[in-house]
């Protein structure tokens, strides 16, 4: 069956008052930046109170329905057939076609909802219904109405064309990125950090992305995985700015001047502030993490205090309260397991002590700290300025 168009369903309840436009609006930019990627001219319209994708003569179905799925805001995907509107007994024809092809022999309940959005048709919504629900049920003698509980509803809406349809694709929800302000994501090449990213975005927050690497510690394998990381979130969050960090120099400045079992954790301390500093630049809003409560040495409440202390704006930690298998399902779902387990260096792995501290002591990591003072501003800066931004998408 060709199908020309997919009405796109979305959750009204969020959009009470004036910011359903704001919330219609960044739908539509997000489809039409999801199906940039899909061959064909697909059009996206916005007419009273309905999205729709109008999809060009030849298109591969499979492919475009994927794209939408991916798009937040979006709970389902009809794929519609639209006839041309020549009359009822020839509408009553073309129904009928239509549940032939689609449904050969069905024996199902169901019921038929006309929706009228051409108000100059000669019948009323009510009298279309009960009309198509008799033709289908000649049709297919053993199908029978069921009104309240229908296993199928055939939706048929009148407008300048007659639009068929009656199945509903599921979408992934949440809001539509871009009407809940931007955050800035730290981005290791991991399994938990796409998926606290991709949780975000869900709720409509448009992500920008960090990603500290040390080289030659770290190889450019490493890098481009992390990349390849951002871009398997943009699928969902549209197109994400990465900054590349040169963290070596401040890596080995602190290995050097610091206790080592302090360096995690004073090294996390620097990426935050790094990371935030492009956050404010960026007007991100808040700062986002993989970080789950217990996971490793540098995640324990006190660790997680220690990191959270040089930070001014908030940090967003979506799956601090998961455990690794439940944040491993979403990171499946999403298609960044595979590439994230790929086994290259990580630049926290590389100095990591054999005993980290667990439960750092705000005072003693403040006074180690204080033994950077002579070049740490310096590194900063420089690190800052050499980053290398990367458009994902
Ligand atoms: P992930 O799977 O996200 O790497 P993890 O379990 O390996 O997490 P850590 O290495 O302790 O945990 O990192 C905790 C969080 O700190 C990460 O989720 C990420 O947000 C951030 N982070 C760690 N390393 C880096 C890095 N090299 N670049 C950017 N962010 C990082
Ligand atoms: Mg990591």
């Amino acid at each position: 069956m060709i199908f020309h168009a997919f009405l796109i369903k979305y959750a009204e309840i969020a959009i009470k008052g004036k910011n359903r436009y704001l919330f219609e609006d960044a739908l539509v930019k997000q489809i039409r930046t999801a199906l940039s990627r899909v061959e064909g001219e697909f059009q996206v319209t916005k007419e009273q109170g309905r999205v729709y994708v109008f999809c060009p003569e030849r298109y591969d179905f499979q492919e475009a329905c994927e794209a939408l799925q991916k798009v937040f805001g979006i709970v389902g995907i009809c794929p519609v057939v639209i006839y041309e509107d020549q009359g009822f007994e020839q509408m009553a024809q073309d129904v009928c076609a239509y549940m032939k092809e689609r449904y050969p022999d069905y024996e199902g309940t169901f019921k038929v909802y006309t929706r009228r959005a051409k108000k100059s048709y000669p019948m009323t919504s009510m009298e279309v219904s009960a009309e198509l629900g008799g033709r289908i049920l000649d049709l297919f003698p053993r199908a029978s109405v069921d009104v309240h509980q229908p296993s199928m509803t055939l939706s048929v809406e009148i407008r300048e064309k007659i639009y068929v349809y009656s199945e509903t694709l599921p979408g992934p929800g949440g809001m539509p990125v871009g009407t809940n302000g931007k955050a800035m994501l730290l981005l290791s090449g991991g399994i938990d950090s796409p998926v606290a990213g991709y949780m975000i975005a869900k709720r409509g927050v448009k992500i920008e992305a960090v990603y500290f690497h040390a080289p030659p510690y770290t190889s450019e394998r490493a890098k481009q995985k992390v990349v390849d990381l951002a871009k398997l979130v943009a699928r969902y969050s549209g197109p994400i700015r990465l900054y590349v960090v040169n963290f070596t120099d401040i890596q080995l400045y602190i290995y050097d001047q610091c206790p080592h079992e302090e360096l995690t954790i004073i090294m996390r301390r620097y990426m935050m502030r790094i990371a935030e500093h492009f956050a404010q630049k960026d007007n991100c809003l808040g700062l986002i993490t993989g970080e789950s409560i217990g996971q490793v040495a540098s995640q324990t409440m006190q660790s997680l205090a220690a990191t959270n202390e040089v930070c001014t704006i908030p940090v967003y930690r979506p799956v601090i309260g998961f455990d690794k298998q439940e944040i491993v399902e979403i990171a499946r779902k999403i298609d960044t397991f595979e590439t994230s387990i790929l086994p290259y260096e990580d630049c926290c792995t590389i100095f990591v002590a054999k005993h980290p501290v667990t439960k750092p002591n705000l005072n003693v990591i403040h006074r180690s700290e204080g033994k950077l003072a002579e070049k740490i501003d310096e590194l900063v800066e420089e690190a800052i300025r050499t980053a290398e931004i990367i458009e994902a998408e």
